[in-house]
């Protein structure tokens, strides 16, 4: 299933979203419960939740994903508040989430914020553990990272250590990020296969649930993160559309979070999304070296 991330908010709120995935030509979406980079949220009521599940259903959308905001912290053993904070969200966004419909709730794991990796993992286990019960129904996905900063989930290694302390791991799973783990050091260019074997030394491949599909604009294990459009990047088009027809990921939402493309209007400098192209392209097959010019076409 191919889709893309798209946002929430103003009047139409969740009914936008569904509205804004339908017309990139997508199966699948991923949204935010708000803005990515704050916890500012509407009251669930307001939310327009059964008009979006009604046009979903309509439309044949059977699954999406919820992220969770960047700015939840499970990892900081230093500030209290911080990580206390997180949890409470983190258990209001699994609530959200459920509302919504969706199964899954893909979170960053956390930074150690300078205190280690053991530190870290320590901190992010004891905060999934306050967030889950054995009532919960969502599913949170741990995603694979880039390792910026200090950032830990940015090998299987840890991001097994995290499972295996998390009581009710049975509602793990995994968000594979083409463009983390190359930028973490795998070879997702040259060798997927062998990425997807090292991750099987500690999980199942039916333990991922969701595949964030980015290329990179650097080079394997730069530890960065910063996205490239499809076929644009250090990882090319060949490879991010064969895991876009690989049977294994076949109900699996993958998920474009590409950046928007930018042209000069007026003066004024304007970015539009590339994802009704971009999806295109990879249900084609055939890699379009005028995206650019094709996505501000459709715009104008
Ligand atoms: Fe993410
Ligand atoms: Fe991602
Ligand atoms: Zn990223």
């Amino acid at each position: 299933m191919l889709g893309s991330h798209v946002g929430l908010g103003g009047k139409e709120q969740f009914l936008g979203s569904v509205k804004e995935a339908l017309s990139y030509g997508a199966e699948t979406f991923m949204v935010y419960t708000g803005a990515p980079q704050n916890t500012r949220r509407k009251d669930i009521s307001e939310m327009r939740i059964p008009e979006a599940k009604a046009l979903m259903e309509e439309s044949g959308i059977r699954e999406f994903v919820v992220h969770a905001p960047y700015i939840i912290n499970l990892g900081n053993t230093l500030k209290p508040e911080s990580f206390e904070f997180s949890v409470e969200f983190l258990r209001e966004e699994l609530r959200r989430t459920a509302a919504m419909g969706s199964r899954t709730l893909v979170l960053h794991p956390g930074s150690h914020v300078g205190e280690g990796d053991d530190a870290g993992i320590m901190q992010i286990i004891r905060g999934i553990n306050e967030t889950f019960d054995a009532d919960t129904e969502v599913r949170i996905a741990l995603e694979t990272m880039a390792g910026k900063g200090s950032e830990v989930g940015r090998t299987f290694e840890q991001l097994a250590r995290i499972y295996d302390g998390v009581v009710h791991n049975n509602k793990l799973r995994l968000c594979l990020d083409t463009c983390h783990l190359n930028d973490a050091g795998y070879d997702v260019k040259g060798n997927f296969d062998g990425v997807l074997e090292e991750m099987e030394r500690y999980f199942p491949i039916n333990q991922v649930a969701c595949i964030h599909l980015n290329d990179s604009k650097n080079e394997q294990g730069a530890a960065k993160d910063r996205h490239e459009n499809i076929g644009y990047g250090t990882i090319g088009f060949d490879r991010l559309c064969a895991i876009t027809r690989m049977p294994e990921f076949k109900d699996t939402p993958i998920i474009l979070e590409t950046p928007y493309m930018s042209a000069e209007e007026g003066g004024k400098d304007r970015t539009y999304p590339p994802y009704r192209e971009e999806i295109a392209m990879l249900r084609e097959g055939v890699f379009n070296p005028e995206l650019h010019k094709a996505v501000l076409a459709a715009y104008q």
